[in-house]
């Protein structure tokens, strides 16, 4: 029943297109006309594909904006002028609306609106302050004689169940969510070549190249690649802690070897290469984000923004820290923040900035599909 009042709210959503969907309806038909950034990325791509835009066209292509900027600083009809065409801004707003629309369960569609630093910092702290009267409690707060073993403090079973279940669920909150956006944008057979070609475009991020390849307009006019950069190494550095993470269970459950692992093991090798990408890439993106010209984006997102990178950082900088402090007396500390950090983090993947690249993944199967069947008009749900 639930599921089928959040897809009867989200099919009223879409037939009555919000005043962000009638925004980009608008200036997308002053780009049809014009057509200059037309080889600049996906999106336009897909508008020359289409006549007309209904609200799934446009959600599907905001959705495969990766707010570059670089059609606003090409583009002669851009604030200033009269006719206002500010495509990246347009489009973050309607991404914004995608996420809480099939947001799932549908009231935690709202999360997405709130202010995300303090619901990270909030839901990091309560279970942090949760995690601390436990260790106090158990009398392992300054042991020394732990030897670098979380496990005496933490049970592994008791975390590999808690952190597993609580992963798991969120995976399938977020998974239904762009299950249900899937269905509003494509009708289209999935073919593997096309999948393929979606996963080339999410690992490279091409999209984020810009107008030719040379990278992102940040603060004025000038191109960069740091952008793409940042995004890579905060990427690969959380699949490379997700690799640790894996290999450590298949250790321990497969093979019967127990942590602490040495600090040549394959498991502290790959947290600790993912951990200094995992703080590199956000600080970057951290300083492009600050720095950002203000036409670019949504400025009501920036918490949401700010808050997903702040929980980034808290994870690999205490995650880094556990490392190099295992062996002392600060190692039960360390941990209970670092748990804390990594199950707020958990807690906000369906809601909070972590899902963007879950729907923007989406959006570009459905282009490739769509590329693959030179496809010349919408065929997206109304
Ligand atoms: S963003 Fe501006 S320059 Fe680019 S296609 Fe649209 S109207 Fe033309
Ligand atoms: S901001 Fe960049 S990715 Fe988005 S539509 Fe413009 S050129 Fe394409």
């Amino acid at each position: 029943m639930q599921q089928l009042n959040a897809l009867i709210a989200e099919a009223k959503n879409l037939a009555q297109p919000s005043a962000a969907v009638i925004e980009v309806q608008r200036v997308l038909q002053i780009c049809n006309a014009c057509r200059y950034c037309e080889g600049f990325c996906a999106t336009f791509q897909s508008m020359t594909r289409r006549l007309d835009f209904n609200s799934a066209d446009i959600h599907y292509m905001a959705n495969l904006c990766h707010n570059c900027g670089a059609c606003l600083h090409a583009c002669q009809y851009a604030p200033p002028n009269e006719f206002g065409v500010n495509i990246p801004q347009s489009m973050a707003k309607v991404r914004l609306e995608t996420y809480q629309t099939y947001a799932w369960p549908a009231k935690m569609g709202v999360l997405y609106k709130k202010n995300a630093i303090a619901l990270t910092l909030l839901t990091s702290s309560a279970i942090i302050l949760f995690l601390f009267t436990l260790v106090m409690w158990s009398g392992s707060l300054f042991n020394t004689n732990l030897d670098g073993n979380f496990y005496a403090i933490f049970p592994h079973n008791s975390l590999a169940q808690l952190f597993g279940l609580v992963f798991v669920t969120m995976i399938i909150a977020l998974g239904i969510g762009v299950t249900n956006f899937w269905r509003s944008i494509s009708t289209d057979p999935l073919a593997a070549g096309a999948a393929l070609d979606a996963t080339k475009d999410v690992l490279t991020l091409k999209n984020l190249g810009g107008g030719h390849q040379q990278g992102c307009n940040e603060a004025d006019d000038a191109f960069s690649l740091w952008r793409r950069h940042f995004h890579h190494m905060t990427f690969y550095g959380f699949m490379l802690c997700f690799a640790a993470t894996s290999v450590a269970t298949l250790f321990h459950y497969f093979l019967g070897w127990e942590a602490p692992y040495s600090y040549t093991s394959l498991p502290v090798l790959l947290g600790t290469l993912g951990g200094i990408g995992l703080v590199i890439g956000p600080i970057g993106l951290l300083y492009l984000n600050l720095r950002r010209h203000e036409l670019h984006g949504d400025h009501g997102q920036k918490p949401m923004d700010l808050g997903f990178i702040a929980s980034l950082l808290a994870i690999s900088i205490s995650g880094l820290a556990l490392l190099a402090f295992r062996e002392t007396a600060y190692m039960a500390i360390i941990l209970c923040l670092h748990l804390g950090f990594v199950m707020g983090f958990f807690l906000m993947m369906p809601y909070g900035k972590f899902a963007h690249g879950i729907y923007r993944s989406a959006a570009l199967l459905k282009n490739a599909i769509e590329v693959r069947m030179g496809k010349t008009v919408s065929v997206g749900a109304d």
